[in-house]
């Protein structure tokens, strides 16, 4: 080996290895699965960058990821065929996390063991975990395309540092060896790891092969040929199989694969499309949101696949940003595998795409909320800010999005979001032809506004909002199953029927008995209000202000206010 160096780990990553070992012991086996997706994803790398330049094939185009053990030495070796790297690929992957937000995700760590540990298994550990059983990891790695000479070969011991040298490799791929720590010998047992790959990494469309077991009798019979690799998973791509033939678990490992998320699906929706388009896709609802899910650039969950070739990571081209939390596969036989990011944006194949899985997704999740409405309760506290976002984006889905909706209302008074559009509408009295909401800061604001007291006289149910987003998508939400949606605190309320003749009649004569006191307010603070009147919205309180029907919402106000407009 020549031109060794000795270099040290980004800080983040000292932390990120210090609290992985700690907290995802209980749970340590992960690590393979970890390295055989990185394995299978060089595979599906080279794969790709093949169909531009057959020449990086040179090795042979027979993709497959290896798994063997030494018991005696207590090591562990993974090995694939996929795209290797040089050495400062292997700088900047193993040496840095160079996924954004890292630093914000290690600031949200609380100490705690135990949450941490779930927040880590959002955040998708990777390479790293394999410290979790090993001391020592030696990673040797040739680019396809580079000559032998330029291989190169990285080790750690985990703690701080790591050094690099340059080797001479045969052959293109990244091999893995792991020092397995003196307690954690199960992971150099053959038996073992078959039912790891198995459990793990069945689902890949890769290979996973290992040595075949030699029976004991012929052990140490030098004569018998040496053992074969035989393949341990079934190597197919799980969304080509058919919906029947396939196991929950086998999913929620799919989902695992793709979403570098520990914690499982919600549920998944299945298709194969064909006809005028011909594609599959399997879609995801994850239990728990990422940490950056407020970072509108960052979270697209689905992968691209042409004839089961891996194409692309976060396509965002395949669904609108209110439903940015959703994973999964697009697998399509009509695009060309040379697509590109500037293809997808302009090709009419992908709107059509688009518009199916839109409904997808809504569909699924209408579903949910009828069949396990717990559990889409969990979804909504998740994820309900996202959707609220969708019926100004989608204005064409507006109608579903709103059936998806959570209030928290008057009906139960508390501020769990909990009650949907349609809940409010069964509620409604007798006369009572709109939906009420009122807006405001927080709950408790919401809660004691003097608008809802002629409401609560007649036993009239109010939405109660607070979000930063609810008067935004109020905006956007004029109506729904045919009721408008109005808000209390507006100008000219009309109670429609829930009022009754005579309280008309007691209002007007009240404007007429009181015109003078009405001009005479109404003069004394011309500069702040447009009106004075006399109401009947009130029965506790002595007066309260209200907006103009076509004006800006309070809120709203004070948040262009807050932006300095
Ligand atoms: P992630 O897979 O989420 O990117 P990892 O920590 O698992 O994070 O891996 C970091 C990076 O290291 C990968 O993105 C990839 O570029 C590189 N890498 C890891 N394993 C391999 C491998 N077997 N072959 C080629 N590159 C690899
Ligand atoms: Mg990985």
């Amino acid at each position: 080996e020549t031109n060794q160096e000795s270099l040290s780990f980004q800080t983040e990553v000292k932390q990120l290895l210090h609290l992985m070992i700690h907290s995802l012991y209980s749970n340590k086996e992960i690590f393979l699965r970890e390295l055989v997706s990185n394995a299978s994803d060089a595979c599906d790398k080279l794969r790709f960058q093949a169909l531009k330049d057959d020449s990086l094939l040179a090795d042979g185009a027979d993709f497959r990821v290896r798994i063997s053990s030494d018991k005696e030495a207590n090591t562990l070796t993974i090995e694939d065929n996929g795209i290797g790297m040089t050495r400062e690929d292997v700088i900047n992957n193993l040496g840095t996390i160079a996924k954004s937000g890292t630093a914000d995700f290690l600031k949200n760590l609380s100490g705690d063991e135990k949450k941490d540990s779930q927040l880590i298994g959002q955040f998708g550990v990777g390479f790293y975990s394999s410290f979790i059983v090993a001391d020592k990891v030696d990673v040797y790695s040739r680019k396809a395309g580079v000559s032998a000479e330029e291989g190169v070969h990285w080790s750690s011991e985990g703690e701080g540092e790591f050094t690099l040298a340059d080797v001479e490799l045969p052959s293109r791929g990244t091999k893995l060896v792991l020092h397995l720590k003196a307690d954690q010998t199960e992971f150099a047992d053959s038996w073992r790891l078959r039912s790891l790959v198995k459990k793990y990494s069945d689902h890949i469309s890769v290979p996973v092969q290992m040595l075949e077991d030699k029976p004991a009798d012929q052990e140490d019979d030098k004569t018998v040929e040496a053992p074969q690799w035989e393949n341990v998973n079934s190597a197919q791509a799980l969304w080509t199989r058919a919906r029947s033939e396939i196991k929950d678990e086998e999913y929620q490992e799919l989902y695992h694969h793709i979403s570098s998320d520990y914690g499982d699906a919600v549920t998944w929706s299945h298709n194969k499309v064909e006809g005028k388009l011909d594609y599959t896709s399997l879609l995801y609802v994850p239990e728990k949101a990422p940490f950056d899910m407020w970072n509108r650039e960052r979270v697209r969950g689905l992968k691209l696949y042409v004839n089961r070739v891996f194409i692309m990571d976060d396509v965002e081209q395949f669904l609108p940003l209110y439903l940015r939390f959703i994973k999964g596969v697009v697998d399509s036989n009509d695009l060309p595998l040379n697509v590109s990011r500037e293809i997808l944006q302009s090709d009419s194949t992908i709107e059509s795409i688009k518009t199916a899985l839109v409904k997808r997704v809504l569909d699924m999740l209408d579903k949910l909320a009828k069949k396990q409405p717990e559990k889409y309760q969990a979804f909504w506290d998740e994820f309900g800010q996202v959707l609220k976002e969708g019926p100004s984006e989608d204005m064409a889905n507006k109608e579903k999005i709103a059936k998806l909706l959570r209030f928290a209302t008057t009906h139960t008074g508390e501020s769990k979001q909990d009650q949907s559009l349609s809940a409010y509408i069964e509620r409604m009295k007798e006369g009572q032809e709109k939906i009420y909401y009122v807006c405001a800061d927080n709950h408790q604001t919401a809660k004691n506004s003097p608008h809802l007291e002629v409401f609560r006289k007649k036993g009239i149910e109010v939405l109660l909002l607070s979000d930063r987003i609810d008067e935004w998508l109020m905006g956007y939400l004029q109506d729904f199953d045919g009721k408008q949606i109005v808000d209390v605190a507006r100008g000219g309320l009309d109670l429609g029927d829930i009022e009754t003749e005579e309280e008309k009649k007691a209002q007007e004569k009240a404007n007429d008995e009181h015109k003078e006191l009405l001009e005479r307010i109404k003069a004394e603070f011309k500069d702040e209000v447009e009106d004075v009147r006399m109401t009947h919205r009130l029965v506790e309180s002595p007066a309260c202000i209200v907006v103009g029907d076509n004006d800006m919402g309070a809120q709203m106000r004070r948040i262009m206010e807050a932006a300095g407009q």
